[in-house]
């Protein structure tokens, strides 16, 4: 058989990632899988059971990345790598994440069928903590094997019940004895979901981002004065909800305001002490602000916090703010780009190249390694949420754009 007639099994990934959604599944049919809990650990176990039945040398390392390695003919040379995550956001789909390792699974199966042998070695990989909603900041896993954050900052961090990553980590059994560091990578390709409508309403099949945007993520935490609602006038009063509330739409008018491309949100919301008849005396917010123009974001921001402080001012609030997280935009390499655009066009799958909008562990990969990304349509562009869905033949497409495009960088000619 031709390299190029070779294909992966469509059945054979739809029922990996249909018994993978089965763990942590949720009653709306998503997942809940949160970075180091237990259904967490289950996946792992599951991913493993699979590794080596492929006789993948499996290796975890101290941040719970799990590597599955097939040798190659001349296994000196820089390896190809490709995996995503398989932790969920609360209540997230069954794509984000797993596609991508399932995919790069199906590849090393089809190798393995058809006895393909290939002159680098392939690794597959699931990375640690992406989502970053249990523990923020996000894609730590990545970031520490990277060299981009610290391994003991990073086990410091603690979920909202105070409990710690690294003993979370060692807890579920994934702290490895491998230490957390970059190997040498000749490219190493993301398989993932749009998570957005772009390639459903130009009705394409395969995305190639050139880059993600930068994420900058803060805290704002807000003091007022708590009282008893009834008796205590309108007048005077320190509501920091109140406050909180007119922050919240400065941020949502904040991408208008600054007239670039950028998005700004408030996601995540505490109100304390949360009760009808007593006036909100803290309130934590959080802001993110995502853009392709880091010096933008940077502006935006500026211009967030001058009105923030002014606002906290009038309705007689304390506002601290906190910077927790800064990701500058990163550019994808553009040969790799590239041969995603010609292997799928080589297959016959209508492409567009985008930017993407969500991080991805192919971020902090991207600052050692040349980096790519395969995108498939999210229906109705929706993620992070039980609906989340992408069809088995788009699936399938990109499993084997994938698969081309591995084969095309680990085979020499
Ligand atoms: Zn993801």
């Amino acid at each position: 058989m031709r390299l190029e007639d070779l294909r992966i099994d469509g059945r054979r990934l739809r029922r990996s990632l249909e018994e993978m959604a089965a763990i942590g599944a949720t009653l709306g049919g998503g997942v809940e899988r949160l970075a180091l809990s237990d259904e967490d650990r289950r996946a792992r176990d599951l991913l493993v059971r699979w590794l080596e039945e492929l006789e993948l040398e499996v290796t975890v390392d101290a941040m719970g990345n799990i590597f599955g390695r097939r040798p190659g003919r001349n296994d000196d040379l820089a390896a190809v790598m490709s995996g995503s995550h398989l932790d969920s956001q609360p209540r997230g789909g069954r794509f984000d994440g797993p596609l991508g390792v399932m995919g790069m699974l199906e590849v090393m199966r089809t190798l393995r069928d058809h006895e393909v042998e290939t002159d680098r070695p392939l690794v597959l990989v699931d990375w640690t903590n992406e989502e970053g909603s249990r523990f923020a900041p996000a894609m730590v896993g990545s970031g520490v094997w990277a060299g981009a954050l610290d391994l003991p900052w990073v086990y410091d961090r603690r979920d909202a019940q105070g409990r710690k990553l690294g003993e979370e980590l060692e807890r579920i059994g994934y702290q490895g004895e491998v230490s957390c560091q970059k190997f040498s990578v000749r490219a190493y390709y993301e398989y993932h979901i749009e998570q957005g409508p772009r390639l459903e309403r130009e009705r394409k099949v395969i995305g190639a981002p050139e880059g993600i945007v930068c994420l900058h993520w803060y805290d704002v935490y807000l003091k007022g004065e708590s009282n008893q609602v009834g008796p205590t006038p309108m007048e005077g009063r320190r509501d920091a909800l109140c406050a909180a509330a007119e922050m919240i739409l400065e941020v949502n008018a904040l991408p208008e305001k600054m007239g670039g491309n950028m998005v700004a949100t408030v996601g995540e919301i505490q109100n304390q002490p949360n009760s009808r008849n007593i006036i909100p005396g803290e309130v934590h917010f959080t802001v993110d602000i995502r853009s392709w123009d880091d010096e933008l974001a940077l502006r935006a921001w500026e211009a967030l916090e001058k009105k923030l402080r002014a606002v906290a001012e009038r309705r007689g609030c304390l506002v601290e703010v906190e910077e927790t997280w800064r990701l500058g935009h990163s550019s994808f390499d553009p040969a790799l780009v590239q041969r995603v655009l010609e292997s799928a066009d080589g297959l016959g799958y209508p492409s567009l190249k985008m930017v993407s909008g969500a991080g991805h562990d192919a971020s902090y990969v991207s600052q050692v390694c040349p980096a790519a990304m395969i995108f498939v349509p999210s229906i109705g562009g929706r993620s992070h949420v039980e609906v989340e869905r992408t069809t088995w033949e788009d699936c399938e497409a990109g499993a084997n754009v994938l698969l081309r495009c591995v084969l095309e960088t680990a085979i020499e000619r």
